[in-house]
């Protein structure tokens, strides 16, 4: 019998999808913390017009979610010319969502964060934090393979936008 200690499960498995992006994900107590970077020639949505019309046949429901942006657009408009990686949170926030809701909770509610800073990192890089913690491991788990999928489907949509 062998037992891991508990410190050394903080990293889940990081997600490397080669000429599309890779994520390396930090799972805390209350907070995850996700590194995305991104390995395509855009990294804004409005070069991936097909973004709106795939979100609409899988996942309708990210567009009711509330975003806070500068210029205070609905998620259904500023989705339409965002960063790939804030569109990324919007998706893992609504999987988490569901997943939450289906595992019996009677309420969900997620929370995300998205910044770069491209001075500093590689161009393409995001870091996104949402209010999952260990508690929701296992949903957790769910969503990200989820968004992971359609966000690989959102940017196969459009090759141009590969190096
Ligand atoms: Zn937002």
């Amino acid at each position: 019998m062998s037992l891991t200690p508990l410190k050394s499960r903080n990293y889940l498995p990081v997600y490397f999808i080669p000429n599309y992006f890779s994520l390396s994900v930090k799972n805390c107590k209350r907070n995850t913390f996700i590194t995305m970077r991104l390995f395509t020639e855009s990294i804004n949505t409005k070069k991936n017009p097909k973004t709106y019309s795939v979100l609409e046949q899988q996942l309708p429901s990210v567009f009711s979610s509330k975003c806070f942006n500068e210029q205070n657009l609905p998620f259904n408009e500023e989705v339409k010319n965002t960063e790939i990686g804030h569109l990324f949170e919007h998706i893992l926030l609504e999987y988490l969502c569901y997943y939450k809701l289906l595992s019996g909770s009677d309420e969900a509610i997620f929370n995300g964060n998205t910044n770069w800073n491209w001075e500093r990192d590689e161009f393409g890089t995001f870091h996104i934090s949402i209010d999952s913690g260990k508690d929701n491991n296992q949903i957790f788990s769910q969503a990200i393979e989820k968004s992971v999928s359609l966000l690989l489907e959102i940017l196969q949509k459009d090759p141009s936008v590969i190096n």
